[in-house]
This record gives structure tokens, C-alpha cells and sequence, in this order.
């Protein structure tokens, strides 16, 4: 067998002489270039920068005092997200509501503690979480975003989870879904089933300020979540 290498490779011989040879036209070419007065090889650099890892501070750090759409005129707070930034599961919801602009902290007003019971129910702890929305500001009266502000606002979100890459996304509510999957589907056709963004499972559920009014669609959430634990492989959400 031995032998079927060295033939194949030409022998251990034949690929040492190679070398030599290439290093002696590589000094050839190196002294003809400082003849002809050039002092340096030239070197093909790649244009496209490395990507960059991105991390929670560094995107929030971009995002700082933000005045990219109409949003921040009426604003209190800019609503970031909140949570673990290894957590399995990012929650991504809609934009802040006005007990969200007032704390500066995302689901704390009623939506907010229906989803902390699914939270607890599923026996996690919210600390354990990452969770975030699509637009950081509140819209005045609660109006759905437009598309210029999710346009501006958006791809601090996908910097967001690109930073931590969870193991799958809870997508609460129509603008969530919609954004995440560039959808124009109602979230009662995108729900029930697992979706994808950038390698990462997303599972679309109903928005929690739905369920306020609709409680009889806590059945259907709850598959969600159950086909969300699947995805994540138990019950341990950090
Ligand atoms: N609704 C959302 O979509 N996000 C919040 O943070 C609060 C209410």
C-alpha cells in the first residue's frame, strides 16, 4: 500500500524536487521585483469584510438614542429587550404598548403577564429568556407599525438574535411572524407549524393581547408551545 501512495503521489522524491522548485521561482520573482524597484508583493485582498459576531451590547450601542423613523418623537423609552443573551429561546413580540414605554422594559404590562404565565407554565423563568419586539418605540395609541418603521427598526432585531443564535424563536402575534418570515400570511396560517429564519426554527403563536380577548385560543398557543419544546429539546429555556 506503501508503494500505491508513492506512486500515486508521484514519491516523496518528486514532491520535494516540486518544492524546490517553486521556492526558487518564487526567489527569482522576488528579486526581479526588487530590480524593477518594487520593494513589496502585491496582494489580493479580499473586499468583503469577515463577518462580525455580534453581540447584545454592541448592536444596542448602534442603536443608541435612535431617530431613524418618526417613533422616537413620541417615545419615552427605547424597548431594547431583556433576558439572557444565551438563551435557547428568543421571544419576539410586536413593539412596546405604554406600560412598555414607561419602564423601558418589554411585556410588562397585561400581554405581558399572560406571557409570563405561558412562561411559567412551561416551567421556565423569563430571566432565562431573551425577549424582545420587532420595533423598539412605542406607536402613539397603539397603532401597528408601518412599514418604513419596521423597515428601520427590524434589522436591530435580527442583529439581536444573530448575537444569540437560540435554538428557536417564539413568534408572538401577526407582525412578528410576518417579519421574521417575510411573509404577508395572517399568523392563523403561519401557526402550527415550525418555520425558519437564518438555520433557526421559528414557531408563530397567537400575540398574548389576542388571547386577552380570545381566551377560547389558548389551546391552539398551547400546541405551539409544546411543538416549541420540541424544537428545543426540553423544557430548559437558558
Ligand atoms: N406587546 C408587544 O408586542 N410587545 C410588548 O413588549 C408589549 C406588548
Amino acid at each position: 500500500m506503501g508503494n500505491d501512495v508513492a506512486r500515486s503521489t508521484g514519491g516523496g522524491g518528486g514532491a520535494r524536487e516540486e518544492l524546490v522548485t517553486l521556492v526558487r521561482s518564487l526567489g527569482h520573482y522576488l528579486q526581479y521585483q526588487a530590480k524593477v524597484g518594487l520593494e513589496w508583493v502585491p496582494w489580493e485582498q479580499s473586499e468583503a469584510a469577515p463577518p462580525r459576531q455580534e453581540t447584545l451590547a454592541g448592536v444596542r450601542a448602534d442603536l443608541g438614542e435612535c431617530k431613524r423613523c418618526r417613533l422616537h418623537a413620541t417615545r419615552r423609552h427605547i424597548v431594547y429587550g431583556e433576558g439572557s443573551p444565551a438563551a435557547r429561546v428568543v421571544i419576539v413580540g410586536e413593539g412596546p404598548g405604554e406600560d412598555e414605554d414607561v419602564q423601558g422594559r418589554p411585556f410588562v404590562g397585561a400581554a405581558g403577564r399572560l406571557l409570563d404565565a405561558i412562561i411559567a407554565a412551561v416551567g421556565w423563568r423569563r430571566h432565562e429568556l431573551y425577549i424582545c419586539n420587532v420595533i423598539k418605540c412605542r406607536p402613539p395609541r397603539n397603532r401597528d407599525p408601518q412599514e418604513d418603521e419596521t423597515d428601520a427598526c427590524g434589522p436591530f432585531l435580527k442583529r439581536q438574535i444573530r448575537a444569540i443564535r437560540p435554538r428557536a424563536i417564539l413568534a408572538v402575534g401577526n407582525v412578528a411572524a410576518r417579519f421574521l418570515l417575510a411573509s404577508e400570511a395572517p399568523i392563523s396560517g403561519l401557526r402550527g407549524r415550525v418555520h425558519d429564519f437564518e438555520g433557526i426554527p421559528v414557531v408563530p403563536t397567537y400575540h398574548p393581547a389576542y388571547l386577552l380577548r380570545n381566551p377560547v385560543q389558548k389551546r391552539r398557543v398551547w400546541q405551539d408551545i409544546q411543538m416549541l419544546l420540541q424544537v428545543v429539546g426540553g423544557k430548559s429555556g437558558g
